[in-house]
């Protein structure tokens, strides 16, 4: 028990840091992180993280979807999270943002392209934006639906969650996620870093794109076989 309301204060204190990190604004976004293997704690609906109180946090069971506890009313994002803790064990943490720069991106209906190794340290090639949902899919519980268009992001790019840790759904906003439960946080604020980089960087004009062997070096470095980066634990 101790161990839930722990990480549901972290939850709250991950969805507190995208307002600090002006990575959203009023109650657009929404964080949620994994209790264990079956369940994970999220924002409650339309509610200001100050104002949330830990027992009436909502928990959600990852395999129907089904609240079994708190008595606020979950996201509506929630069947989002649910389906792609679903279909990705490994992930421990999503976040969902309109920040400024990815929602701009999004709009525009393109994917990021790499062109810097800030880019390439956390992302392993662009980080891509979704087809439009269908109207048939959205009419059939549209949330769920747009997890599965993340997933199929991922899979028509031949990516995972770990080396993609963020998709950009088009006209929408930004998901990332992670192993930890802080990374969503952290993801998105690298997502919105790098979307205005990209941004200004094709108001500059680009004139030489990096190389792929530079990238590829960026990102392997860090998360490859023999990755040297940070510290040995
Ligand atoms: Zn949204």
């Amino acid at each position: 028990m101790q161990h839930q309301k722990e990480i549901i204060k972290k939850c709250i204190d991950q969805n507190k840091l995208l307002n600090k990190k002006k990575l959203t604004i009023q109650t657009f976004s929404n964080v949620s992180i994994k209790l264990n293997k079956n369940f994970f704690t999220i924002k409650p609906s339309g509610m200001r993280p100050e104002d949330i109180r830990i027992k009436k946090c909502p928990i959600i069971r990852i395999n129907d979807g089904k609240k079994v506890s708190g008595s606020y009313n979950p996201s509506t994002d929630t069947p989002t999270h649910q389906i792609l803790y679903k279909k990705y064990p490994e992930i421990n943490s999503i976040a969902h943002t309109h920040s400024k720069y990815a929602t701009a991106w999004a709009q525009s209906g393109k994917s990021i392209p790499i062109y810097g190794t800030t880019h390439a340290d956390y992302w392993k090639s662009e980080i891509p934006v979704t087809n439009f949902i269908s109207k048939k899919k959205l009419n059939s519980n549209y949330e769920a639906n747009t997890g599965n268009l993340i997933i199929e992001t991922l899979k028509r790019k031949k990516l995972n969650p770990l080396n993609c840790p963020g998709v950009i759904v088009s006209a929408h906003g930004g998901f990332c996620w992670g192993k930890n439960h802080t990374d969503a946080v952290k993801m998105s604020e690298l997502m919105e870093f790098i979307a205005e980089l990209a941004y200004f960087t094709e108001q500059i004009k680009v004139k030489k794109k990096i190389p792929q062997y530079i990238s590829r070096k960026h990102y392997e470095r860090k998360f490859g076989k023999k990755s040297y980066y940070g510290q040995k634990n």
